[in-house]
């Protein structure tokens, strides 16, 4: 079969693309149902876009490569067309935007955009491999050759192989003479090996965590599991963690501990700073603490935060500040591909056109999505690069 252009990967971007080249556009995906990703994205909601999305929110060997797909179709243009379709739609927090209702109806409107379009969606379907014969690619499937000038690789990245991800796209990468960066799991709870936060597990927390010489830094909700961290700051900083790293995390965010310590040991000092601290921290989390004084307030041996504010002097004030507002941990590892969000790193930028994704060296050759070395935050950015991705593919090529 001859085709205008094949799209490996039916996920966000590959659907976006085949919407975007319309007629005589193939998308092959080994999987039976389109967009699987999007369906259980956002808790099932699909937080679809960030109103805010900038360069800065985005991971990638460099930094500029990603600026000009995002200014070539920007958030409120993928708003338009999900309130186009008549897709309800709220903003959870700053500039989060996601669907009132189920997140498949996104995969309902970007299929039917493709289909609309001319585009022809071939679900189920194992590619066996892929080669130019000197005229064309030419994709072999168990259905048969398919055979087109141009060939865009959407089939994501690593993670969750359960749900069909795999290692093509980085593979044909390679194979067509391109470079790839290290690619590592993303936006991922962490694990601690002995678990000492294991009798936490549930406890949830409003934190401030940044890792390691300030190299990034986020306000957002940490929740501990039976086997470590995870919640939107974990996730966030793991992109940002290298193994043998030390995260820190102010407990208590936007307070001053020691003020607050001392002000009221002045009020009430046969108080215990136990049940001072229980008054902003979870409970469960204090009575832990105090069972670690000495391991986790290692200053001092001797303080017990069951003591009465009123026989603790103010340096003691101090060690038990310092110790919650920059509370150290040493993760052991993630969870890994299994639970990971996205993966980190791809088909090096150096080797793509910023303006049409296309691969130097290789004409009618594109990556898009998440495939590429191009990783969003926690937040809606990670679709917005996909559908920007994509649009610059699509709209290069449609200009063929
Ligand atoms: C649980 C979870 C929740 C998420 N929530 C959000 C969110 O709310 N907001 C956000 O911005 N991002 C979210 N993400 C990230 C987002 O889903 C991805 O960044 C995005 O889907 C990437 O789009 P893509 O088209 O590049 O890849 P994908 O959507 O992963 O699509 C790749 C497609 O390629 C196919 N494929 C792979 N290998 C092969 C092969 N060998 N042969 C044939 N087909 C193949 C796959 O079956 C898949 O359909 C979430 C991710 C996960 C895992």
């Amino acid at each position: 079969m001859e085709a205008r252009a094949i799209i490996l990967g039916a996920g966000a971007a590959g659907l976006f693309c085949a919407g975007g080249i319309g007629a005589g556009a193939v998308v092959i995906d080994h999987a039976d149902a389109p967009g699987e990703k999007i369906r259980i994205s956002g808790g099932g909601r699909c937080n679809f876009t960030n109103l805010r999305t900038g360069p800065e929110n985005f991971l990638s060997e460099n930094r500029h490569f990603h600026k000009s797909a995002l200014a070539g179709f920007t958030p409120h243009d993928f708003l338009a067309l999900v309130e186009g379709a008549g897709i309800a739609w709220h903003e959870k927090a700053a500039g989060q935007l996601f669907c009132d209702g189920r997140a498949g109806q996104i995969v309902t409107m970007l299929v039917e955009r493709a289909r609309r379009a001319g585009a022809e969606l071939r679900l189920g379907t194992r590619i066996t491999g892929c080669r130019h014969d000197g005229t064309a690619f030419a994709v072999a499937t168990e259905g048969g050759v398919i055979r087109a000038p141009v060939l865009v690789v959407a089939t994501g990245g690593r993670s969750i192989p359960r749900m069909g991800a795999t290692g093509l796209g980085h593979d044909l990468a390679r194979q067509f003479g391109l470079r790839v960066t290290a690619l590592r799991p993303a936006l991922v709870p962490f694990t601690f090996s002995d678990n000492p936060f294991a009798a936490l597990a549930g406890v949830s927390l409003p934190v401030r965590v940044r890792v390691r010489g300030g190299r990034a830094q986020f306000d957002e909700a940490m929740l501990f599991t039976h086997r470590g961290l995870s919640g939107p700051a974990m996730l966030q900083i793991s992109s940002y963690w290298r193994e043998g790293e030390e995260i820190a995390v102010d407990l208590a965010p936007g307070r001053d501990l020691r003020a607050h310590l001392r002000d009221a040991r002045a009020l009430a000092p046969r108080r215990s700073a136990a049940t001072l601290l229980a008054d902003i921290l979870p409970q469960r989390l204090v009575q832990h603490l105090a069972r670690h004084l000495a391991r986790h307030l290692a200053p001092d041996p001797d303080l017990d935060l069951g003591d009465a504010l009123g026989t603790i002097p103010d340096r003691r004030f101090e060690d038990i500040a310092r110790a919650l507002h920059d509370f150290r941990l040493r993760p052991t590892g993630t969870e890994g591909y299994r639970t990971a969000e996205v993966t980190l790193g791809g088909v090096d930028t150096r080797d793509l056109s910023s303006r049409s994704m296309a691969a130097q060296g290789v004409p009618g050759l594109y990556f898009i999505g998440e495939c590429v070395d191009v990783t969003g935050w926690l937040g809606g950015y990670n679709f917005q690069w996909a559908w920007a991705s994509a649009h610059a593919a699509a709209r290069a090529i449609a200009g063929r």
